[in-house]
């Protein structure tokens, strides 16, 4: 049985990360959306809403739950007896990155394998954090995330400049 597990910031869940993890949940047995509860990086969303959004965006995958966690992502992996770590790609920055930390990976938990899924045409240019810019400036993102996002990011930006 392959266990896979797919880690992100996920703040907020976009149309794009949905897709990766359909394809995977199509891959594998069984797919464990894993919310990083703390990235180095400045977050719009609780840990919770981040859960409960994926929850509600994931809800007709019957193979895939979400849960948080804190520390390191192979090590999480493990101790669900993950065997996949599953990321997605975009451009090639994300390639840049992702090859750096696969490198690192692979000497903490040799036996965890990394499977790169490529962005489907329409997402390239879907990332969470120009979604946030563009709703913040009072822009529509509504196309590029699940309905429960786009309600929950009007409500943190107000419907002032709507
Ligand atoms: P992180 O903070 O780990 O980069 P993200 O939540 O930004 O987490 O993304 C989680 C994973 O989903 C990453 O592998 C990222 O490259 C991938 N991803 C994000 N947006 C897309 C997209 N539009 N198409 C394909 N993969 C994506």
């Amino acid at each position: 049985m392959a266990v896979a597990i797919y880690p992100g910031s996920f703040d907020p869940v976009t149309k794009g990360h949905v897709d990766i993890a359909e394809r995977a949940a199509a891959l594998f047995d069984e797919v464990i959306v894993a919310v990083y509860a703390a990235p180095p990086k400045q977050l719009m969303f609780s840990t919770e809403k981040r859960v409960e959004l994926l929850k509600k965006a994931l809800s007709h995958l019957s193979n895939v739950r979400v849960e948080s966690f804190t520390g390191l992502t192979v090590e999480f992996a493990k101790k669900l007896k993950a065997d996949v770590l599953v990321r997605g790609l975009r451009m090639s920055s994300d390639f840049e990155r992702e090859f750096e930390m696969a490198q690192m990976n692979k000497r903490l938990a040799p036996d965890m394998e990394l499977v790169c899924f490529m962005t489907r045409s329409g997402y390239e240019f879907v990332s969470s954090s120009l979604l946030k810019e563009i709703s913040e400036l009072g822009g529509a993102i509504d196309e590029f995330v699940p309905k429960e996002v786009a309600a929950a990011m009007k409500e943190k930006f107000g419907y002032k400049n709507r």
